[in-house]
């Protein structure tokens, strides 16, 4: 089936629900580009600037946004998030899939701005469990954990805004889930006119 464009993704899903390993799987398909978002919070043991974030100043950050450099952006558990527009639409054009990995602030901004994207949302098994991940992860002291665990709450009660919502409650069916649904949404109507345009052309 042929397609000009990558489709754009929004992905997800409250930290802790095991999105970052998701990730990982689905990227090792090699059909998707995971768009690398600014923020303006400090970098964590092991992540790299310009792979999992841009780490940028709060001053950047605000000059980005006045120059419309973002396709979104956000506030979460104080600092900013946000979504660099040209990396996403270079992508996009060579036709590559691109997943957007970002909370349920910007998902609705992205979902309102671009109605083709296509938004999936990952539950975890449970808010407790979410918990228990997040403590076993230790990258945050329990103040924090708390906070994380009453914003996936609150991010949970938007999931049935998504187009598709997926439960992470064992890795491999999980990812299974997502390149199912991305598979099956190839083959909507709109993006077949011209494989239905040259079927007509050999009539
Ligand atoms: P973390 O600090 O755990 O890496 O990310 C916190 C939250 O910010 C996650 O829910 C993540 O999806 C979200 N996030 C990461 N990048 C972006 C972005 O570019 N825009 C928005 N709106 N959220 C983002």
């Amino acid at each position: 089936m042929k397609m000009n464009k990558g489709r754009l993704i929004v992905f997800s899903a409250p930290s802790g629900c095991g999105k970052g390993t998701m990730l990982a799987e689905i990227l090792k398909s090699g059909d998707f580009w995971l768009s690398v978002s600014a923020t303006t919070r400090n970098p964590r043991e092991g992540e790299v600037d310009g792979v999992n974030y841009h780490f940028i100043t709060d001053e950047k950050f605000e000059e980005m946004i006045k120059n419309d450099q973002f396709l979104e952006h956000a506030g979460y558990c104080g600092h900013y998030y946000g979504t660099p527009l040209k990396d996403v639409e270079e992508h996009l054009e060579k036709g590559i899939n691109v997943i957007l990995e970002i909370e349920v602030q910007g998902a609705m901004n992205v979902m309102a701005k671009r109605p083709d994207a296509l938004s999936i949302f990952v539950l975890p098994p449970s808010v407790n469990e979410l918990r228990r991940r997040l403590k076993k992860r230790g990258t945050e002291a329990d103040e924090v954990i708390e906070q994380r665990v009453a914003q996936a709450s609150a991010e949970i009660a938007l999931a049935e805004k998504y187009d598709y919502v997926i439960m992470n409650d064992g890795l491999e069916e999980a990812v299974q889930d997502f390149l199912d649904v991305v598979k099956v949404e190839k083959f909507r109507s709109v993006y077949q006119s011209e494989l239905i345009g040259e079927v007509l052309k050999n009539a």
